[in-house]
């Protein structure tokens, strides 16, 4: 464990003169190349958990750590970096630039990376080793997701973080998805955490968090993750 590492986290939300606290006081841990999975009803705060650790929001109280490193002290200079070199992002709706190729896409982040992996090669091993130089119009929303997931690994992050990525699809596509995720993740000992309401890829999972009102309910690490059936 201590590879991603919460500590007593709390964000709160201004609405009018009313508080909302989005964490509550929160800590868990996850191991480097773990597949962890967050789930929990919507309003839970499983977004603003995942946009603290991608740099993208700051906390208001506790500290979050990636690698020895406290995120929750950076400065701005230092958070663009951080989100730019450590940390692959993986949307519900794929984020592509339309009027590149898959193959550009994927170009595009790896090129301001410092240690960026082959963006053929990574479209290869997402299965889109036929389908370089199409533009996203041309691929199915299952296919534009692979694009997208593949340049977020070609970055070589420390941690992808993925936020309902089957969202837009439908189920058998969604668990493709997903089964990719957890295959880059065993293959790259690449540690990926994703928010789903896929209950399906529960039990394939090292690690599930259970948020509920900005708190975490339920910790468990699978000793015996199994394949999605
Ligand atoms: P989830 O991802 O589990 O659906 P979120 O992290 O998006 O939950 O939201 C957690 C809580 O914080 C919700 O009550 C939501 O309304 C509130 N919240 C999130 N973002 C903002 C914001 N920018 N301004 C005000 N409230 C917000
Ligand atoms: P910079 O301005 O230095 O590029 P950003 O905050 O725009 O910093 O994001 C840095 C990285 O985070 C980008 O490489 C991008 O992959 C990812 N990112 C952040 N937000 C988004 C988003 N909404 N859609 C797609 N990628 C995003």
């Amino acid at each position: 464990s201590q590879y991603v590492k919460f500590n007593n986290v709390s964000k709160y939300y201004k609405m009018g003169d009313q508080k909302i606290s989005a964490l509550d006081h929160i800590g868990f841990e996850i191991g480097q190349g773990e597949f962890c999975v967050i789930v929990g009803p919507s309003g839970a705060g499983k977004t603003t958990l995942l946009n603290i650790l991608g740099g993208m929001d700051s906390c208001d109280e506790g500290s979050v750590y990636l690698d020895g490193r406290e995120i929750s002290r950076l400065n701005d200079r230092e958070l663009t970096s951080y989100r730019r070199y450590d940390v692959g992002f993986v949307f519900q709706f794929y984020n592509l630039v339309q009027n590149l190729t898959a193959l550009e896409n994927v170009e595009l982040a790896s090129e301001i990376c410092k240690d960026p992996l082959d963006a053929a090669e990574v479209l290869r091993e997402v299965g889109l080793g036929n389908r370089m130089n199409n533009f996203p119009a041309q691929l199915s929303g299952g296919e534009q997701q692979r694009v997208s997931i593949a340049r977020a690994l070609a970055k070589n992050p420390k941690i992808l973080l993925c936020d309902e990525p089957t969202g837009a699809l439908d189920y058998i596509t969604g668990k493709n998805i997903l089964q990719l995720l957890h295959d880059t993740c065993r293959q790259r000992n690449q540690t990926v955490i994703v928010i789903t309401h896929n209950q399906a890829i529960v039990p394939m999972a090292d690690r599930v968090i259970q948020v509920k009102n900005g708190t975490v309910t339920d910790m468990r690490l699978n000793e015996n993750p199994v394949p999605i059936s």
